[in-house]
């Protein structure tokens, strides 16, 4: 078979610490993805390349763009399931499953995410508190492997390499179909609802008694040590008294592309922040807003990305324990006084769930913080590492495509565990990528 499917072409991790020139196939066929696995040594999964860090692509291993396979191939509206390929982006799935009241409720936060990424990720939405991470909606997977061949895994057929694939960075092989297990949700309009805070600490005090609302996430400053964290919680309650009939959305196609130089800097960040925290005073406490406005927070503000320019950013979420976050805070204080690093985006929001393998999931709070890449934020992040270990805190390697093996090692506890499965599974190690080789994975 001729294998004109293939083009070179220069990849970037979504934060743009990582660039690489790399050989990317996309097959429509899956024969092709039989045939195009067999010929090479070393390949890796990908989905729209959205992730913050090089895991879909790596120097020397060619990529498997599986974004042709995007069918929805059964949907079973008694039994509320549905089966689609994994190419399928979150926009093209929601654009089904709304006219019929059904979707799943871990999301992640951008539109042309696909799910097979999501999956791999074990990737969650904003309701996370409540309804967990991905791996709760999914009933099985078929998965494609070079070596091993075609596999159903779910909880009852090959439960070992089920449990390895969800979260597993697409190492166990390639994600054809899913079969998901459907929610109903009543509307496609959110009541959102707004709680001004002084601080982080303040923030968590207030979440902790949020247990029965679903959606929920904090915004902080973090521009300046003088009020920090000052900020604002967002609740979003769907609208269960006005209904609206979906229409279905239109992709926009929203652009991702850096700015040449970057606007973001410690100055324009300011007035951004006063700004912002100005125009939510002043606006009601409560209103009503659209679904994607709510699930997919950076749908139609990807300035805020671009502005970052070439240079890019680091984006760190952390897993910390309730009981822990004020120390946790005093410390970040300090070193964010010594290295004066510039924080773009501070936020908060709960996590449930266990965690095992590589997976970022627990009982937990989930703190996200962005900064400009520069010396002083590269110091600052060396002296979070050191407070993830002391404060036995999980930091997402999904997001912060710098975290260190040594780190890695110590604040995943179960990574040795899923390196001895994987190797079982797959003795000559196939799939890798840039994260897993840093990893040795
Ligand atoms: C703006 C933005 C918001 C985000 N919000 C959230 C959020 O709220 N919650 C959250 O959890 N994450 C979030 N993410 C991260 C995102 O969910 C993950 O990085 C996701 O994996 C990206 O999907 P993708 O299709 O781009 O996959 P890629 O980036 O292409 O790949 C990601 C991983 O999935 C694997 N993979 C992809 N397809 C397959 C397949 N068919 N079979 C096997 N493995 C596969 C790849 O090998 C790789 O390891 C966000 C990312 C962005 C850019």
């Amino acid at each position: 078979m001729e294998l004109n499917n293939t083009e070179k072409k220069e990849i970037c991790s979504f934060d743009k610490n990582i660039v690489r020139n790399i050989l990317v196939a996309k097959p429509d066929k899956y024969k092709l993805l039989e045939t195009i696995s067999h010929r090479n040594r070393e390949i890796i999964n990908t989905g729209s390349s959205l992730s913050y860090s090089p895991l879909s692509f790596g120097e020397d291993i060619i990529c498997l763009d599986f974004k042709k396979f995007n069918r929805i191939l059964d949907f079973n509206k008694n039994e509320k399931t549905i089966t689609v390929e994994a190419g399928i982006t979150l926009i093209q799935f929601l654009n089904f499953t709304l006219k019929h009241n059904f979707w799943i409720p871990q999301l992640p936060g951008y539109p042309s995410i696909t799910l097979g990424g999501a999956i791999a990720t074990n990737a969650h939405g904003k309701s996370c508190s409540t309804h967990g991470t991905i791996r709760n909606s999914i009933k099985s997977i078929l998965l494609f492997h070079k070596i091993n061949g075609w596999m159903n895994l779910s909880e009852k057929e090959n439960k070992e390499i089920f449990d390895l694939t969800i979260g597993g960075l697409g190492l166990t092989g390639t994600i054809v179909k899913i079969t998901f297990n459907l929610t109903n949700i009543e509307n496609t309009l959110f009541i959102t609802k707004k709680k001004k805070i002084k601080s982080v600490e303040e923030c968590n005090k207030v979440i902790s008694n949020y247990n029965n609302s679903s959606y929920f996430y904090s915004w902080h400053k973090a521009d300046n040590i003088k009020n920090f964290g000052e900020g604002i919680i967002f609740e979003n309650i769907i609208d269960k008294k006005k209904i609206i009939d979906f229409k279905g959305f239109k992709d926009k196609n929203y652009k991702l592309k850096p700015f040449l130089f970057p606007v973001w800097n410690k100055l324009s960040i300011k007035l951004c922040n006063l700004l912002y925290l100005y125009l939510n005073r002043l606006s009601t406490e409560e209103k009503t807003e659209s679904f994607l406005k709510v699930i997919f927070p950076f749908y139609s503000k990807e300035s805020y990305f671009n502005f970052f320019g070439n240079n890019g950013f680091t984006e760190s979420q952390l897993l910390i324990s309730e009981s822990k976050i004020n120390d946790f805070m005093s410390e970040f204080k300090n070193i964010f006084k010594i290295h004066k690093p510039t924080i773009t985006l501070f936020s908060l929001k709960k996590m449930s769930g266990e965690q095992s393998y590589l997976r970022f999931e627990d009982n937990k709070v989930c703190l996200t913080f962005d900064l400009i890449k520069n010396n002083s934020s590269n110091n600052f992040m060396n002296e979070i590492d050191n407070l993830c270990l002391k404060y036995q805190i999980l930091p997402s390697i999904i997001k912060d495509s710098r975290i260190p093996k040594n780190i890695f090692d110590k604040t995943y506890r179960y990574a040795n565990d899923f390196r001895e499965k994987l190797n079982k599974f797959d003795k000559k190690r196939v799939y890798k990528s840039e994260v897993s080789k840093r990893l040795e994975l």
